[in-house]
């Protein structure tokens, strides 16, 4: 059956292209009805960060991809594994991959180089000079059993190489990019194993694909140089080779890779802001993969149905804000008011609208606002833009054009009707308002923009806004008579 794996380097943050890779084996392994694993591929000992795995892992969870196998957190957020073809983190299978690269170096495969980095830096420059590609020369393919010996036993350090034959094809088909074909002569004999002990990304990563049973590699366009290697790496093994899929790049709109020095690229930057997961998956979903028809909102189970491989893009998917936006709008303005008011209550504080009190005190009442905001917002800090019209006794007229708006005939008429009806019903509800609204109508003529602009000013201090009767009912009867006694003095 299908095993798919996401293995990323836990560097820190997770990249939306990661989220988006993460999602498409998810989906895949949905689809095909296979298991989806997740494995940590740390053996670049040089870039690890503290916490990167806790914080890989929680953000894949938030996102609801969720792994069958592999490095996962348990109920009180430690790493844990689970699975029959453990350790799923690379620098615990150090002896394993010991065990395999004595196999290629029997075989000849493989050879062990002893060469400086200041040799290494020559050859490079010579080459460069020359005009030629920058590889390695080869030098310590052919030394003699003694003379590695002696070396060793010396203490050199070294690596060990792959040894690709000359002039040999190689060849695999992409399911996204077709059969594609390299020739060895354009390649570099890889560092399998490096002066540490570790093994490479591209060792490790073709051992543990192989050993972990993966049918389907599902990854970045980056690594499609890199596939020839791995794929000479089973050959030399005499492994079957698993189906490769290079999914293309994510583009900014000037049609760049998308990087962090544009801003917002990390899954946690939009969970900072408040998108909401369903809507961040739903976005990246679409970037680089489309459906057969022109569908655009879809909740996980309908992607799990509708994902297919054969319609991944070749070109890079254009990673458009405002395309996110309209998307994650469509989930905020359906998304239950207590969970939406327990990710805008932070935002609140943070700009001092409300306190950490407040935040438990007043809680019916935020619920009610975020219940009439959540229709503006594309995301929940935009919260932040639309809440002030909420808070205070008295309003702050905003504009010029509101203060004119005052002016006009009809507005002491408008307001003393206001105040009165106001004033003698038990309660302020969005009912209550319409029937208000009717009634001044029909008892003085006042009308339309007259009508509903004047009152809206009056009590918001603002020309627009969200529903104003239902704004009304949260603010409750005592705020909206202080904003009208105030406006009238
Ligand atoms: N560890 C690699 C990364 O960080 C994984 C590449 C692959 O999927 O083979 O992207």
């Amino acid at each position: 059956s299908v095993r798919v794996r996401f293995a990323p380097s836990p560097t820190g943050f997770v990249h939306i292209g990661s989220l988006r890779t993460a999602l498409y084996n998810y989906l895949f392994a949905k689809k095909m009805g296979g298991e989806y694993i997740l494995r940590v591929e740390d053996t670049d000992q040089t870039r690890l960060v503290d916490g990167a795995i806790e914080n890989m892992l929680n953000a894949m969870s938030w996102a609801g991809i969720n792994h069958d196998e592999g490095v996962m957190l348990d109920e009180n957020g430690n790493i844990t594994q689970k699975g029959e073809y453990g350790p799923y983190i690379q620098s615990e299978r150090l002896d394993i991959y010991q065990q395999y690269i004595k196999e290629l170096l029997e075989n000849k495969k493989a050879y062990y180089c002893f060469c400086t980095k200041e040799r290494l830096d020559k050859v490079r420059e010579d080459q460069k000079e020359a005009g030629e590609t920058p590889r390695y020369d080869g030098h310590c393919r052919e030394l003699s059993q003694e003379e590695i010996d002696a070396k060793i036993a010396a203490g050199e350090p070294y690596v060990i190489r792959l040894k690709l034959p000359e002039n040999h094809v190689i060849k695999f088909t992409d399911l996204v990019r077709g059969e594609t074909e390299f020739n060895t002569n354009d390649l570099d004999d890889q560092v399998l194993i490096k002066t540490d002990g570790f093994p490479t990304y591209h060792f490790a990563v073709v051992v543990d694909d192989h050993l972990m049973k993966i049918t389907h590699v599902i990854r970045g366009e980056e690594w499609v140089s890199s596939t020839p290697k791995h794929v000479y790496l089973y050959e030399a093994f005499g492994w079957e080779s698993p189906v490769f899929v290079h999914l293309p790049n994510i583009l900014n709109t000037e049609k760049k890779k998308l990087s962090k020095r544009q801003g917002d690229v990390a899954v946690e930057d939009f969970k900072k802001k408040g998108y909401l997961p369903e809507g961040l998956v739903n976005y990246v979903a679409l970037v680089g993969w489309s459906p057969e028809d022109n569908q655009e909102i879809f909740t996980m189970e309908e992607l799990e149905n509708t994902f297919s491989v054969e319609r991944v893009s070749k070109s890079g998917g254009v990673f458009d804000t405002e395309k996110l936006n309209w998307v994650n709008q469509h989930y905020v303005k359906d998304a239950d008011d207590d969970y939406l008011t327990d990710l805008a209550i932070p935002f609140l504080v943070q700009v001092d609208l409300i306190t950490e009190e407040e935040a438990t005190t007043k809680r019916e009442f935020l619920k009610g606002m975020v219940s009439v905001l959540k229709e503006k917002l594309q995301y929940v800090k935009e919260i932040t833009e639309h809440a002030s019209i909420f808070f205070g006794d008295n309003v702050e007229l905003e504009t010029e054009e509101c203060k004119e708006f005052l002016q006009l005939e009809h507005i002491p008429t408008l307001i003393n009707a206001l105040e009165e009806k106001i004033g003698n019903t038990e309660v302020v509800n969005e009912a209550f308002v319409k029937a208000m609204f009717k009634e001044i109508q029909k008892e003085h003529g006042i009308k339309g923009k007259n009508l509903f602009m004047g009152s809206r000013i009056t009590l918001t201090g603002q020309m627009h806004g969200p529903d104003l009767p239902k704004t009304m009912e949260v603010l409750g009867k005592e705020i909206c008579l202080n904003r009208i006694s105030y406006v009238k003095n």
